[in-house]
């Protein structure tokens, strides 16, 4: 059994496309497996071409993020406090893809694809006006339930984003599916929705993601202090979302899954269980969730 896991670190992601096997073979020596999701048609196949180049210890989940159903220019850096230049890897374009069901289930033959992910509804750049806002919220709504659909066809977990959208999300899982009974499984990735959306969510069986969000300080933001003590071990996910939310001890710019030991660290301050103990708890919550062996 691996000491760590990171179940979200983007090493499929430009910002590693001259370093993917270095980064990843950094975090294997450490004894920490990396889940690496996708967040368009792209980088989904990125994701699994990575995963297939290692025996053992790194994952893919494809799917579409839904940043990527819009054209926008996404500047990254709103997310972390930006030290000098910026790398070309923290603003990118978005095009608008569509979910295409065969597409991605022909992606998701690798024995290396462990979930459908990312995907979710995100409600943070929304555009104005009321009925570009329903039919913005609409599409994500749709296209979300297409790729859970295949999530369940495969009998893969899905690996949730949720941004400024936890009720739509939590009534869409209820009326869609009787959670926590049906076979759906999945993670809220990078949780920062409330105490009382962490109870509700929590009821219908799913984990959370944790990363380095939690070391800073964001005033529209739940404390995830708060949310960490009241959560049980057995469910959360260490993740890193890497190259973003960098936590501030690594003193680089560009995250990557071995610092996923940092928020394990800071889970341990937090609830006051030595650090073994979190890290052995959290791999197997992930080994659980996403199937995994060693
Ligand atoms: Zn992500």
């Amino acid at each position: 059994m691996p000491f760590l896991i990171d179940t979200h670190g983007h090493v499929n992601f430009n910002a590693f496309r001259n370093d993917a096997d270095d980064v990843l073979g950094r975090a294997l020596k450490n004894d920490t497996w990396v889940i690496m999701p996708g967040s368009q048609y792209s980088t989904s196949q990125r994701a699994v071409e990575i995963a297939e180049r290692f025996k053992n210890g790194v994952f893919a989940a494809v799917g579409i993020h839904p940043i990527h159903l819009e054209h926008r220019e996404v500047d990254v850096m709103e997310v972390q406090s930006a030290k000098g230049e910026k790398e070309s890897w923290m603003t990118f374009e978005t095009r608008a893809e569509e979910f295409d069901h065969e597409a991605y289930k022909d992606l998701a033959k690798s024995k290396k694809v462990v979930a459908i992910g990312e995907v979710g509804l995100d409600y943070y750049y929304e555009p104005k006006g009321k009925a570009k806002r329903e039919e913005f919220r609409a599409r994500q709504k749709e296209t979300l339930e297409k790729q859970i659909s295949l999530a369940l066809e495969l009998n893969l977990p899905v690996i949730l984003h949720c941004r400024a959208a936890h009720p739509d999300l939590f009534n869409l899982l209820t009326t869609r599916y009787p959670l926590p009974t049906s076979d759906f499984r999945g993670v809220l990735h990078c949780y920062t929705g409330n105490l009382e959306q962490a109870k509700k969510f929590l009821d219908l069986g799913l984990y959370f993601g944790f990363n380095g969000l939690i070391f800073k300080k964001v005033p529209a933001l739940p404390d995830p202090r708060e949310i960490i003590s009241f959560l049980p071990l057995d469910r959360i996910l260490l993740e890193t979302d890497s190259p973003y939310l960098v936590p501030s001890q690594a003193a680089v710019e560009r995250n990557e899954p071995l610092f996923v030991k940092y928020v394990a660290q800071e889970i341990s301050r937090i609830k006051n269980i030595p650090l073994e103990k979190v890290a052995e708890i959290t791999t197997q919550n992930a080994l659980t969730l996403f199937h995994l062996s060693f």
